[in-house]
Formats: C-alpha cells, sequence, structure tokens
C-alpha cells in the first residue's frame, strides 16, 4: 500500500500528531507549509489552527486521498496541495513549517529551509532521532558536529519530543524525534562559504588541537592557493619568501587558540577566529 523508497510511514497516534501542531504555536493568521502531508494526519490539525496550509507532496495518490479528505469540508479552500518533490519545488510565502519527511531529505530540507526568503517564523520537524540529536548537539556533545555548528549559525533548535517507531504505519526502522527550529532572524553577517570552509578544517579531525589540523599539508595547500589568489585580486603583495604556515600559526597563536579543540568551541569562538584568519587576508574559500 505504502511506496517505502518515498519514506511513507504514516504517523498513526493522534496524541503525537497532535502534540507536533502545539509545539508550532500556531496564529489563526499563519499560512502554514507542510512538506509530505501524506494522508494528511497532520494536515487536518494544523487546518483548525490557521489561516492556510501549503502542502507539498510528491505521491498523487495520497495527494487525491487528502484531497478526498477535506472535500465539501470548511477546510477545502483553506488548503493548496502542490503535486511534486519539496526538493525541486519553488516555496511559496509561509510564516511556519510542519513536516514529517523521509530521512533521506532531512539535510537538503534544513539548509532548503533556512535559505528561504522571507525567513520563516518557526518550524516544527520531525528527524531520525540521531539527526535531530546532531542539530541540538552543544559543544562539547559526542554528536557535535559540521550540521551542528551549520544549522545553529542560522537557527536555534530545540529537541522537543522523542517519538518511538509504533506510532507510526508500517514502522519504520530508526527511532524518530521531533525538533523545532528558528530562524536567526536578521541571520548573522557571515559569508558561509567561509565558515563552512573553515568548520571542513576543524571537524575533520573535531578532537585535535587546532593547531595539528592546521598542520596537514592539503590543508595548508588550499590556503595558500586561496592567499595568493587574493593577494592577487587585491593589490597586495606577496611575501617572498611566503611562509603560510608560520602565518597560521601566528593567528593561532594570536587569538589563543592554537591548543583549542574543535570539539568544545562555539560559535563566537569560531566567528572570532575566522574574522582573524580573514584580516590577515587568510581565505577559506
Ligand atoms: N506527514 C504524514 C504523516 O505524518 O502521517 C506522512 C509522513 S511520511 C513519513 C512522508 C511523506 O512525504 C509521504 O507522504 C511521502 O509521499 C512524502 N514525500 C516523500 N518525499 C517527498 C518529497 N521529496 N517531496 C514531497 N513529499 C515527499
Amino acid at each position: 500500500l505504502f511506496n517505502k523508497d518515498l519514506g511513507q510511514h504514516i504517523l498513526k497516534n493522534p496524541l503525537v500528531a497532535q502534540g507536533i501542531v502545539d509545539k508550532a504555536y500556531l496564529r489563526p493568521t499563519d499560512t502554514v507549509l507542510e512538506i509530505g502531508p501524506g494522508t494528511g494526519n497532520l494536515t487536518v490539525k494544523i487546518l483548525e489552527k490557521c489561516k492556510k496550509v501549503v502542502a507539498v507532496e510528491m505521491d498523487p495518490r495520497l495527494a487525491a486521498e487528502l484531497t478526498k479528505r477535506v472535500h465539501g469540508t470548511p477546510d477545502q479552500r483553506r488548503l493548496e496541495i502542490m503535486i511534486g518533490d519539496f526538493m525541486k519545488t519553488t516555496l511559496p510565502y509561509f510564516d511556519v513549517c510542519i513536516s514529517n519527511t523521509p530521512y533521506q531529505i532531512s539535510s537538503v530540507l534544513v539548509f532548503k529551509l533556512l535559505e528561504h526568503r522571507p525567513l520563516f517564523r518557526t518550524s516544527v520537524l520531525m528527524f531520525q532521532r540521531e539527526f535531530a540529536l546532531r542539530l541540538v548537539a552543544k559543544p562539547g556533545d559526542s554528536l557535535y558536529c559540521r550540521l551542528s555548528v551549520n544549522v545553529q549559525l542560522y537557527a536555534k533548535v530545540e529537541h522537543i519530543m522523542k517519538v518511538g517507531k509504533n506510532n507510526f504505519r508500517p514502522p519504520p526502522q530508526v527511532e524518530s524525534s521531533v525538533v523545532r527550529m528558528e530562524p536567526r532572524n536578521p541571520p548573522p553577517p557571515v559569508d558561509f562559504k567561509e565558515w563552512d570552509g573553515l568548520m571542513r578544517v576543524l571537524f575533520v579531525r573535531k578532537n585535535k588541537t587546532l593547531s595539528a589540523s592546521f598542520k596537514t599539508d592539503s590543508v595548508m595547500e588550499m590556503l595558500e592557493n586561496n592567499y595568493k589568489t587574493y593577494c592577487a585580486t587585491h593589490d597586495r603583495m606577496i611575501e617572498d619568501p611566503l611562509d603560510m604556515k608560520a602565518k597560521v600559526q601566528g593567528v593561532l597563536q594570536k587569538t589563543e587558540f592554537a591548543e583549542h579543540r574543535a570539539a568544545k568551541m562555539d560559535q563566537d569562538d569560531y566567528l572570532k577566529l575566522l574574522a582573524a584568519f580573514n584580516e590577515e587576508g587568510i581565505h577559506f574559500c
């Protein structure tokens, strides 16, 4: 009956569905984006609390079932169903996003939402447990990783409930969790490519000291190339001889991060470090 490739696990526990909708703190004026409504167990509860729902569903069969479910009710004209792949859909305006979608698209889904403008107010999202724990992980947690820092740069993320497999039909292989993700508005004025470039260096071995992470040949080669390009495009003389290792270690000493480890540093630390590198003309993209 259900399409496994589309990760169709219907949420059958009405208490969990209600909990998800309650945690979105919907206002009567809200337009809600729902991703992957399936047969509409969340959709009908969302419709009770807001002005309008736009639901993006990839499976035309389920979209038809949902259409039938609201047909002839007052909800009918407040529900717009877009049939198609969320990842390829141009998103409409929305205040709040609610989603229980297949876990393969989790990461892309999060970044697609955070890149959307204007920024939404909040979102309540169901994910595989481990992915959810990575999203909320803090410095020092074992699951703290590049995903944690990149998402937390742009949003506040909070774990709101655990959802066991047996709340779904058919039950999935893995446990799930619901998180609330609220974009930081305005977003921090950081060049994401620079930021992510630095995170890629730091999180290859998050428990190494920064001083050690920055001694890798491939990293030094990348930074040296970027530095030469930067100097060439900014009318800046390249030192002769150029000792890139010394330049980089100098920044680490000056900022006093040389003996720190990425696994225990927070957003402010990374931002300070990135600014100090950029000040010396050292760039990560
Ligand atoms: N939200 C419903 C619920 O809680 O009962 C259904 C959940 S089910 C885990 C995931 C739903 O997302 C299915 O209806 C599936 O067809 C749909 N889906 C899967 N991939 C999608 C995509 N890329 N874009 C839009 N919908 C998708």
